[in-house]
C-alpha cells in the first residue's frame, strides 16, 4: 500500500515537474510595444533578382524516421527522387529532430522539424546540423514561444521558420506582434494557411518572409505533391546561396495548381511545362511596379493589417504610387493555370535609426517566478511523503 502510494507520489510529482518547468521556471520577458514599420525608404526584397535564377523549393517533407514512431512514410531518398522529378530544384527533407540526406551534394541543405508539443508550436531549421531537443510539452505561452525561439538562435542563429501557425492555433495572430528571432513563417503548407498571423507580424513591423510547404508525409502519394513551393532567386541551388536569398527575402510563395488523383507521372509533365513567375519588382522613387511572366486574372495589392490596396485585372503588371500612409505592401496574383503568387511585402525603413530590440527577459518577474516554482514544489513533497506514511 505504501509502495503504491509512493508511486503515485512519484508520478504526480513528474506532471507537477513539466508544470513547474515550463510555467514557473521559463524566463519571462518583457515585450515591446508593437510599431509598424517607418521610415523615408523602402526595402526592396527584389532589387537585386535576376528573372532567370528563380529555382523551385520545398523545404518541408518527412519520411518514415525514428523507427517508425514518427508520421512519415518512403525513404530520405524516395523523396528527394520525386522532388527532382517534379522539377524542383530545392527538396528538403526535415524530419522530426533528425537531419538526414546526401551530405557530400553540392545542393545539400540540412533541415529538421522542431517540437513535439501538444498544441504543434513547430520550427523548420534549415542549414544547420546542430539540433536542439528541448520543447515544452504543454500548451505554451508568448515566454515559452519566445524562449524556444532564443534557444534555437542560441543553438545556432540558422534559417528559422515557424510552421504552420494556424494548426491548432500553435501561433495565434496576437503572438506575431511580439515574438522575434524567426526569419520566415510557413504561410502557405499544405491546404491550410497562415495570412492573419503573417499580416500580424508585418504590421507590428517584424520582417518576416513568406515561405511555401507540402510538409509531405508520403512522397508516393502524388496528391501530397506539389501543393505550394517556394521561388528562391539564386544562381545556384546551394546550401550559401539559397540562404542568403532566402535571407533578402528573394523569394516568393506560390500555391500551385491542384488536380486530385493525378499519377506522379501526370504530374510530373504537367508541372514540367512551367508557371508563371515574377519578372520584376522595382520602386523608383515613391512608385512599385511589378510585372509578371504572364497575364494574371487579378493582381492584388495589400497593406497595414493585410488590407486591400488595390486590384488589378486581367494584366501582367501593377503599378502603385506609395503614400506616406503605407508600411507595408505586399502582392498576390491570381493566373488562370489556378496558380497563385504571394510575394514578399516592399517595407518602410530608416537608416538611420536603431534596430528593433529583441524581447527582453524581465529577471525580476523571471526570479520571483521561479521562487513560485520552487515552493510549489516543495509543498508538494512535504504533503506528498506525510501522505506516503501515514498509517
Ligand atoms: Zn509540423
Amino acid at each position: 500500500m505504501k509502495l503504491l502510494r509512493l508511486l503515485l507520489i512519484l508520478a504526480g510529482g513528474l506532471i507537477l515537474f513539466l508544470i513547474v518547468n515550463q510555467y514557473f521556471f521559463c524566463p519571462r520577458y518583457s515585450f515591446s510595444t508593437p510599431q509598424p514599420f517607418s521610415g523615408p525608404l523602402f526595402y526592396n526584397p527584389y532589387e537585386t533578382s535576376d528573372s532567370s535564377s528563380w529555382k523551385q523549393c520545398n523545404f518541408h517533407a518527412h519520411v518514415r524516421a525514428w523507427g517508425g514512431l514518427t508520421n512519415g512514410k518512403g525513404t530520405d531518398k524516395d523523396c528527394r527522387q520525386v522532388y527532382a522529378g517534379l522539377g524542383y530544384d530545392v527538396y528538403c527533407v526535415s524530419n522530426y529532430h533528425q537531419v538526414s540526406g546526401p551530405r557530400e551534394a553540392a545542393d545539400f541543405i540540412p533541415a529538421y522539424e522542431h517540437g513535439y508539443n501538444l498544441r504543434k508550436n513547430h520550427h523548420g531549421i534549415l542549414g544547420t546540423e546542430k539540433i536542439h531537443f528541448g520543447d515544452y510539452l504543454l500548451p505554451q505561452t508568448l515566454s515559452n514561444k519566445q524562449h524556444m525561439l532564443d534557444c534555437l538562435n542560441e543553438v545556432d542563429s540558422s534559417f528559422i521558420i515557424l510552421n504552420h501557425p494556424v494548426l491548432r492555433n500553435g501561433f495565434a495572430p496576437e503572438d506575431f506582434k511580439y515574438l522575434k528571432g524567426y526569419d520566415g513563417i510557413e504561410v502557405l503548407r499544405a491546404t491550410t494557411h497562415s495570412f492573419p498571423q503573417w499580416d500580424s507580424a508585418l504590421s507590428a513591423g517584424k520582417t518576416a518572409f513568406l515561405i511555401g510547404n507540402d510538409d509531405s508525409h508520403n512522397p508516393s502519394n502524388a496528391n501530397e505533391l506539389g501543393r505550394n513551393c517556394t521561388w528562391v532567386n539564386a544562381a545556384a541551388a546551394t546550401r550559401v546561396e539559397v540562404l542568403a536569398a532566402l535571407r533578402k527575402g528573394n523569394s516568393y510563395g506560390m500555391i500551385l495548381p491542384f488536380i486530385e488523383n493525378e499519377t506522379i507521372t501526370q504530374k510530373t509533365e504537367r508541372f514540367r511545362k512551367g508557371f508563371p513567375q515574377l519578372n520584376s519588382l522595382q520602386i523608383t522613387k515613391d512608385t512599385l511596379r511589378i510585372r509578371f511572366s504572364e497575364r494574371a486574372d487579378a493582381i492584388r495589392l495589400l497593406g497595414q493589417q493585410g488590407r486591400e490596396l488595390v486590384k488589378f485585372t486581367s494584366t501582367p503588371s501593377a503599378e502603385f504610387l506609395l503614400h506616406s500612409s503605407d508600411t507595408y505592401v505586399r502582392a498576390e496574383a491570381d493566373f488562370p493555370d489556378g496558380s497563385k503568387i504571394f510575394l514578399n511585402p516592399v517595407y518602410r525603413f530608416d537608416p538611420a535609426a536603431a534596430e528593433l530590440v529583441s524581447p527582453r527577459v524581465n529577471s525580476t518577474a523571471t526570479g520571483l517566478m521561479r521562487l513560485a516554482g520552487v515552493s510549489v514544489f516543495i509543498l508538494y513533497l512535504f504533503f506528498g511523503f506525510r501522505f506516503v506514511r501515514r498509517k
